[in-house]
Order: structure tokens, then C-alpha cells, then sequence
């Protein structure tokens, strides 16, 4: 058989792009490993109608809701694989599976590489986080920690000044920030220590201080930090997909990539990460799959049609 659309990845970009299909009446395959970025975190916030709901109940409502249409199925699988062209393209997956779809979206999600800093995974997702919008609130008015540099950390500081003014930097090395800017954030009051993170030490998930190789502590009841991302998975790479310089994958404003048929869309397509916005992607991308599928069913010749 050979899928209208193969969608790889079940995070909110997938799950909606596979709602909007699954209600133009197109037959989609959402193969999806489960290992969404946020896993691990207890709760997705800023969600209209969802929020504070955790990721899991979010997907099961997800898929609940999708099982209303009966040509939209899911797979627990990891493609591996992706050969072919726009009209047929082959999906491989690690279980030894393949799949033919007409058009395939790219839902993959980012992954974090390994965090090197001593302690931060114990904290990550329970005290650590990346956005403020998304877990600014829960921390508001607590004394912050931010690991970041150079720019960034002007950019970092201004932006969560407005959820506490308890706010320090650890620029973990050379600070890499100009005259200009070190005097701006010593005016707002921001410390600044630039010597190297020794560890993160917390309770339960909690952080409790920053620990520098200097012997300096720094007590905190959060942290904010960059992590360092990839693609969710090298298929897009595979497919000869233009990737950015910060490794999204490179799109039209319907998720439409420059290899004809392929989409891609949510994280793994956007310099924004969060799932509202994610699945507004995933939404849209739907639209575009939709809309080209219907096209070229109206200009087959009338007797060549399924
Ligand atoms: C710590 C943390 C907290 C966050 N908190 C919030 C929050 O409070 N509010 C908010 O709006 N956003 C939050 N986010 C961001 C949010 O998680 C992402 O924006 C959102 O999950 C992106 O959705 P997505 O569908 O693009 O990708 P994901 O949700 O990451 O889903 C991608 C899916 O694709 C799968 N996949 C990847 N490669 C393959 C493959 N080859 N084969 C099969 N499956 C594959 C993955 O396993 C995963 O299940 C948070 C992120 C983190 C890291």
C-alpha cells in the first residue's frame, strides 16, 4: 500500500499535521519512537485549553482524538531509512518495517547533545529549563541562575527580568561579553562570574547551588540555560534536505522543504521551540501536504484516477 503521507515523529507538530489529514480523508502512516524532547519534564505549559497538562496526557488526548478518523494509524517504531521520490518514497524503520508514501513530513522534534556540565541532568526539566515562557512563571520572583554567554546573556537577562530580578550569570569561562554590555548588566544589578561550573548540586531535581571551580556558591532555586541541539533524527540530512546554520531544517510557510514532497515541521523546522507553535506548524504543513495531494488528484487524467 502506498500512504498519501508518511509523518515521522508523534510530538505536537506530527499529531496535528496527522488530525488535519486524517479529517481531508488521507491515508497516513505516524511512525513515532516516543521520545519527545520534552520527556523530561513534568509539565507543558502555555498551551491554550492544556495548560500544566504532562506530555504523556497531552499525547494520549492527542491520539484519542485522532482515532476518530479511520485512515490515520500509528507505529511505535524509529525510521531508520528514506529513499525515493516525491510520489513514492520508502521508509525503513529499526524494526525491519517499510513503508511507501506519496508525500512524507519531517516531525522529528530537536535532541539535546550529552549536557556537560556536572549535575545539570539531575535538575533538567525539574529546576533547569531552557524557556521562560514556557516555565518562567513557576519560578517567578526566585533568585535565577543563568548559564549563558557573550550576546546571549544580555538577551537571556533582559528577557527574564520581567519573571525576577534575582537574577546571576554564570558564563562558564570567559564571558565573552563587551565593556558595554558587562556595565548594562551590573547596572540592573545582574552579577557576573565567569569562572568554570564545577557542578550543580540539588535535591530531588531541585537545585539548590551552583557550584564554581573556584569554590565559589551561588544559591539558586532555578536555572536557565542554551542547550546545544540536533535534528531529532539525520533523515532530513538523508533525503538531501538545506539545513540552517543552528541545524533546523530549512522551509516554506507551509513546511514545504526544497526536496519536492517532503515537509517538515514543528521544532525540527522553527528557531521557535514550543508546542503551541509546534503544532500551528504541524497544522499547516497538513494544509500543504493536503493542498498538493489534491492537485495532482484533479489534473490525473479522468481515467487514470484510483
Ligand atoms: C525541558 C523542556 C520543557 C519544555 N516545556 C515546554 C512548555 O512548558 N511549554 C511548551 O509549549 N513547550 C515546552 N517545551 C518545548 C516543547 O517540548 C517542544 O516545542 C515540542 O515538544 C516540539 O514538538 P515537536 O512535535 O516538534 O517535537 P517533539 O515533541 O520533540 O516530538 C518529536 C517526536 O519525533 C520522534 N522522532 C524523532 N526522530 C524519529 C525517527 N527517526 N523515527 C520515529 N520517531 C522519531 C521523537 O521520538 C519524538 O517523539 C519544553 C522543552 C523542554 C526540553
Amino acid at each position: 500500500m502506498t500512504h498519501d503521507c508518511a509523518i515521522i515523529g508523534g510530538g505536537p507538530a506530527g499529531l496535528n499535521a496527522a488530525l488535519v489529514l486524517g479529517r481531508a480523508r488521507k491515508n497516513v502512516v505516524v511512525i513515532d519512537e516516543g521520545r519527545p524532547r520534552n520527556g523530561v519534564t513534568r509539565h507543558t505549559h502555555g498551551f491554550l485549553t492544556r495548560d500544566h497538562i504532562s506530555p504523556s496526557e497531552f499525547r494520549r488526548i492527542a491520539k484519542e482524538e485522532i482515532s476518530s478518523y479511520p485512515s490515520v494509524y500509528f507505529e511505535e517504531d524509529t525510521a531508520v531509512s528514506i529513499t525515493g521520490t516525491d510520489g513514492d518514497f520508502q521508509i525503513t524503520t529499526s524494526q525491519g518495517k517499510s513503508y511507501r508514501s506519496k508525500k512524507v513530513l519531517f516531525a522529528i522534534g530537536m535532541k539535546d547533545l550529552p549536557l556537560d556540565i556536572k549535575g545539570l541532568a539531575d535538575v533538567y526539566g525539574k529546576s533547569a529549563f531552557i524557556c521562560p515562557y514556557c516555565d518562567g512563571w513557576e519560578l517567578r520572583e526566585q533568585p535565577l541562575v543563568l548559564i549563558v554567554k557573550g550576546a546571549d546573556a544580555l538577551h537571556m537577562a533582559k528577557m527574564i527580568s520581567g519573571w525576577t530580578n534575582h537574577l546571576t550569570i554564570c558564563t562558564n569561562g570567559p564571558d565573552e561579553l563587551t565593556d558595554a554590555q558587562r556595565e548594562e548588566l551590573n547596572q540592573h544589578n545582574v552579577s557576573i562570574f565567569d569562572s568554570p561550573i564545577f557542578s550543580i548540586e540539588s535535591n530531588e531535581g531541585m537545585v539548590q547551588d551552583v557550584v564554581l571551580e573556584d569554590s565559589t556558591k551561588i544559591s539558586c532555586n532555578g536555572l536557565f540555560f542554551r542547550p546545544k541541539l540536533v535534528t531529532g533524527s539525520d533523515l532530513p540530512q538523508q533525503i538531501g534536505c538545506e539545513i540552517t546554520e543552528t541545524g533546523t531544517v530549512i522551509v516554506d510557510h507551509f513546511g514545504k522543504t526544497n526536496v519536492p514532497g517532503i515537509y517538515s515541521a514543528g521544532d525540527a523546522a522553527s528557531q521557535l521551540h514550543q508546542a503551541i507553535i509546534a503544532a500551528s506548524l504541524g497544522s499547516l504543513a497538513g494544509v500543504g501536504i493536503n493542498n498538493e495531494l489534491n492537485e495532482e488528484a484533479w489534473n490525473k487524467p479522468q481515467s487514470g484516477k484510483e
